[in-house]
């Protein structure tokens, strides 16, 4: 995939996860643009790295709104009542996606969160 395919598969991804849980407001695309560019840089200098740039973005986007306190997304997978997030694994690969790591499950394939 070319440079710009794997950004706009990314965001497209990631808008979807936001999207999922009511998170898809103008503020929060202003932010997942912000990752997106950052990325962008990142990506011009290690052009191999394309296969990592989608989970990475939205790890990326998951600590933005960490530091405005917003938990996403959140788990509703498992038993666990106790507010917990979702996490991306691999932290760096190809084909991301959600777990739970309380529950030791996957739930979905970023972009594929319901
Ligand atoms: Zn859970």
């Amino acid at each position: 995939m070319n440079e710009p395919g794997v950004l706009l598969t990314a965001r497209a991804m990631v808008l979807h996860d936001l999207a999922a849980r009511g998170f898809n407001d103008a503020a929060m695309v202003s932010l997942l643009e912000d990752a997106i560019a950052e990325r962008q840089w990142w990506l011009d200098q290690w052009p191999d790295g394309a296969e990592h740039i989608a989970g990475l973005v939205a790890q990326d986007v998951q600590d933005r709104l960490v530091d405005n306190r917003i938990r996403w997304p959140r788990c509703t997978a498992c038993d666990d009542l106790h507010d917990h997030e979702l996490r991306i694994e691999p932290e760096l690969g190809p084909n991301p996606h959600w777990v739970c790591e309380r529950a030791g499950i996957t739930v979905a394939p970023l972009g594929q969160l319901t």
